[in-house]
């Protein structure tokens, strides 16, 4: 089967062979619902007005791209460039997605959203654009992972949101997901705002429809700042809406690589890493096909990264096609590697990156001393690493990775 990656999935909402909606009828028709609401909306001037607006005046875009002139010059080798997402109000990218999805939510009428948060920074997200726009907002989180991110579930009440605990199974993401779709699914006047580029059709389109204007500024800053296109351009992937965001600015240029870094964790063994797309195989989970790390039975399986927001056992439908149709690439980089380049971006250029958005660094650290000076990499930063600090010093003390001594690189 030919397939063009053009970023737009056929009328099943099938990218390649991937994405669809596996879902059972009463959600399917809600789903419907919102992909005409959807298209709709994107090709109504006054939508596409209001949420540039909020993206400018509340988040703070247009994010701006940074040349670590300090970083390079250490490692040698291409310039390593930065999109600066993490300078985003909330301090990551998902702002993008969750303004965009609860304007739709009021212009399609509901009162009420509810989402599903991981490591919470969605959750987070959430709380606060359904706070400016007067919708109240529920937030369903496993209990294991209320525990592990405690400060988010302060945030998240402070910001009027309703945090409950998702106690099934695992009780982490997974279990969130289920329990928020059941509440969406019973009640009319509710709208489900999902956090990544996974999901059933309409999601990985609409995400990656907000998402997008990373991209956009991305390429546009890039050619007025060095006159031309990056070799590469790298993003970390959890579900993949940084990186898809990121991607779809330089879809059409064949010449820019696209590289999607997947978190490897403490190895290739099953329950150490959460690479879907590296070590997984297809399948389908949360009524989406895609790449899966699955357990013995082929259900969903145990995945594991040092950072909260890359580990979800599947990844959104255009990357399973993309890697396919060889446009991307996906690689995976390791705790350790990550929590090094955590420290070098630091130390060399006063940035505190997230430890999602470090394993895309990682990358950048590894490629550039094998290429010309004069080629570029440009990494979606795709989050500040303010959220982290604790747990890279509890690192440290334990002795997973080396103490850095004030004043040295
Ligand atoms: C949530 C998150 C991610 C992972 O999600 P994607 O959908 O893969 O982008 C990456 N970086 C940061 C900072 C995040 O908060």
């Amino acid at each position: 089967m030919s397939q063009k990656c053009d970023g737009k999935p056929d009328e099943a909402g099938f990218f390649g062979n991937y994405g669809g909606q596996y879902v059972p009828d009463q959600l399917r028709t809600r789903l419907d619902e919102l992909g005409s609401a959807f298209f709709e909306a994107i090709n109504d001037a006054a939508f596409n007005r209001e949420l540039q607006y909020l993206e400018s005046h509340y988040a703070g875009r247009p994010s701006p791209v940074f040349y670590c002139r300090n970083l390079s010059g250490a490692i040698g080798g291409a310039q390593i460039w930065l999109k600066r997402e993490d300078l985003n109000h909330l301090g990551a990218h998902k702002i993008n997605n969750t303004l965009g999805q609860c304007l739709l939510a009021k212009r399609m009428g509901a009162t009420r959203v509810v989402a599903e948060t991981g490591a919470g920074q969605h959750g987070v997200a959430t709380a606060a654009s359904a706070a400016l726009m007067g919708l109240e907002c529920t937030i369903f989180m496993g209990e294991v992972d209320m525990r592990r991110q405690h400060l988010n579930v302060i945030r998240m009440e402070m910001l009027g949101a309703r945090v409950v605990g998702a106690k099934s199974g695992q009780a982490t993401l997974k279990e969130a997901v289920d329990e928020a779709l059941d509440l969406w699914v019973s009640d009319p006047k509710m709208f489900y705002v999902l956090g990544s580029a996974v999901g059933p059709h309409p999601y990985p389109l609409m995400v990656r429809h907000f998402q997008s204007v990373i991209g956009k500024e991305a390429r546009q800053q890039m050619l007025e700042e060095t006159g031309r296109l990056p070799s590469a351009c790298l993003a970390c992937v959890g579900g993949g809406s940084n990186a898809i965001g990121i991607f779809a600015g330089f879809m059409d240029d064949p010449e820019v690589r696209l590289i999607g870094v997947e978190p490897g964790g403490r190895g290739n063994s099953y329950g150490e890493h959460a690479a879907s797309l590296c070590l997984g195989t297809p399948g389908i989970m949360h009524g989406f096909k895609s790449y899966m790390v699955k357990d013995d039975h082929g259900e969903p399986g145990e995945v594991y990264s040092i950072s909260a927001g890359l580990d979800y056992p599947s990844v959104g439908p255009e990357h399973a096609q993309l890697k396919d149709a060889g446009r991307a690439q996906y690689v995976s980089i390791n705790d350790k590697e990550a929590l090094d380049a955590f420290f070098l971006l630091s130390r060399h250029e006063g940035i505190l990156p997230a430890l999602e958005s470090s394993h895309a660094v990682a990358e950048a650290i590894k490629m550039a001393p094998g290429m010309p000076k004069g080629d570029i990499l440009l990494v979606n930063l795709s989050g500040r690493g303010d959220k982290d600090v604790e747990q890279v010093a509890e690192l440290v003390r334990k002795g997973f990775v080396e103490a850095k001594k004030p004043g040295c690189k």
